[in-house]
């Protein structure tokens, strides 16, 4: 698709003025700062009406199939949305399982008729997903998953239990992995992924409080709870291939998101605010020249790692190793995260340890909520520790332990 330059500056233009109108930078309450962390109702129903509004006012999905609720415009155009979004500090977007990965999923293997069905309600936030991958005893090994998903007639009786299901408690689908034959030659032959219904008999959700206090996952639990046999997408066995294709989304690898940013994005130069006015032990931080050294290796950083994201998209730069820098991402930045706000923290000294609701806490204890919360995304989604055996196999060609 080639791209009218003028078309796509009137359009970072119009998003710019409406982002700049419509963004509260007040709305009376705490919002979440990443979509695992919404744990009210409030912040649930502000967020649902923001998303829906974006799309509405066309800066979510605009890059998406128009028959299926998309822009149809070149992804240029959602780029320039996202970056006015980010601009005028934007809250996130609610449905993040939906728009981040069940929606390019969808668009890239799903049946017409699941298209049809579900990508609309996504980006409208009409219809929440949630994931059902991990299990209380089955985490980072995904592939040995053991919820039991058994063919009666036209359905599947479901029985068994999910665990950390991000937004459990208000998701009307869930993408489900689940084990169709027990007796298959190896683990991952017994897997069958689903677009499983989740307000149904049998399914109930315990929400599962965090490090911060606050709730935003559940533990899901299926007893003989029946689904329709074409909630199952693709065929049976298949649902090894589907969830990795559905990780690659998850971790970034793969593009084809809806736009928008589901955890509040931070980059080193926006504490650079911070680091001018805290204060440790009575003296301004940054007179501490090791707080200083600190400072500016973030900065630097930073930027190299902004400058691998530019990279990706140079083949000619990465035709070496290019799946490098994909599986990258997502541990280096969400590590990046959590160092940078555990930096937050010590800046303030003393004070940084006083927590949301505290008088003394710095800018309303942001920064050490923050913090907390950053460990969550060095986990969700696969852990650091498995990123990294993931990079050394795929990518530098390590054997397997
Ligand atoms: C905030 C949050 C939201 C989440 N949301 C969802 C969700 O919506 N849906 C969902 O399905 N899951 C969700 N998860 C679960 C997440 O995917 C798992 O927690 C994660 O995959 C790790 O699994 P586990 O908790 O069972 O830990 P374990 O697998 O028991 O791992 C424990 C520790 O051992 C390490 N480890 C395990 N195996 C290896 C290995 N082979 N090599 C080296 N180290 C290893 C791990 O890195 C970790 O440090 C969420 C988690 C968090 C924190």
């Amino acid at each position: 698709m080639t791209v009218d330059q003028q078309d796509l500056d009137d359009f970072a233009k119009d998003a710019d003025a409406w982002f700049r109108e419509h963004v509260d930078p007040d709305p009376g309450f705490m919002l979440p700062l990443t979509f695992m962390e919404v744990g009210t109702d409030r912040q649930f129903e502000y967020l649902r009406d923001w998303q829906r509004r974006v799309w509405e006012a066309g800066y979510l999905g605009a890059a998406w199939p128009k028959e299926y609720g998309g822009g149809g415009l070149d992804p240029a155009f959602q780029k320039a949305a996202t970056e006015a979004m980010r601009r005028h500090n934007g809250p996130i977007m609610l449905n993040a399982i939906g728009l981040n990965w069940t929606g390019p999923l969808l668009l890239d293997m799903g049946s017409p008729e699941q298209k049809r069905k579900y990508v609309k309600g996504i980006l409208s936030a009409e219809d929440i997903w949630c994931q059902g991958f991990s299990e209380p005893e089955n985490g980072s090994d995904l592939g040995n998953a053991q919820l039991k998903a058994v063919r009666d007639g036209d359905a599947y009786v479901l029985n068994g239990s999910k665990i950390w299901t991000t937004q459990g408690n208000y998701a009307k689908y869930m993408i489900l992995l689940a084990r169709t034959d027990p007796d298959a030659p190896n683990k991952y032959a017994g897997l069958s992924f689903f677009l499983s219904p989740m307000r149904i008999e049998g399914v109930e959700t315990t929400p599962i409080r965090k490090l911060t206090g606050e709730y935003g996952f559940t533990q899901t639990f299926f007893t003989d709870a029946r689904i329709p046999a074409d909630c199952l997408m693709g065929e049976e066995g298949q649902g090894w291939l589907i969830a990795m294709r559905t990780l690659e989304y998850e971790r970034g690898a793969r593009g084809g998101q809806a736009g928008g940013y589901v955890l509040t994005p931070l980059d080193a130069f926006s504490i650079l605010d911070l680091a001018g006015r805290a204060r440790r032990d009575g003296a301004p931080a940054l007179d501490d020249p090791v707080m200083r050294d600190k400072l500016v290796e973030f900065l630097i950083e930073a930027q190299g790692l902004n400058l691998c994201q530019q990279r990706v998209k140079t083949p000619a730069l990465t035709q070496d190793r290019p799946m490098a820098l994909p599986l990258a991402s997502k541990l280096m930045w969400t590590e990046f995260a959590r160092r940078l706000n555990e930096y937050a923290v010590t800046l303030t000294g003393a004070q940084g340890g006083y927590y949301v609701g505290d008088d003394n806490a710095v800018d309303n204890g942001l920064w050490a909520r923050g913090y907390l919360n950053a460990f969550s995304a060095t986990i969700g989604g696969g852990t650091s520790q498995i990123q990294r055996n993931i990079i050394a196999e795929h990518v530098l060609g390590l054997p397997k332990k």
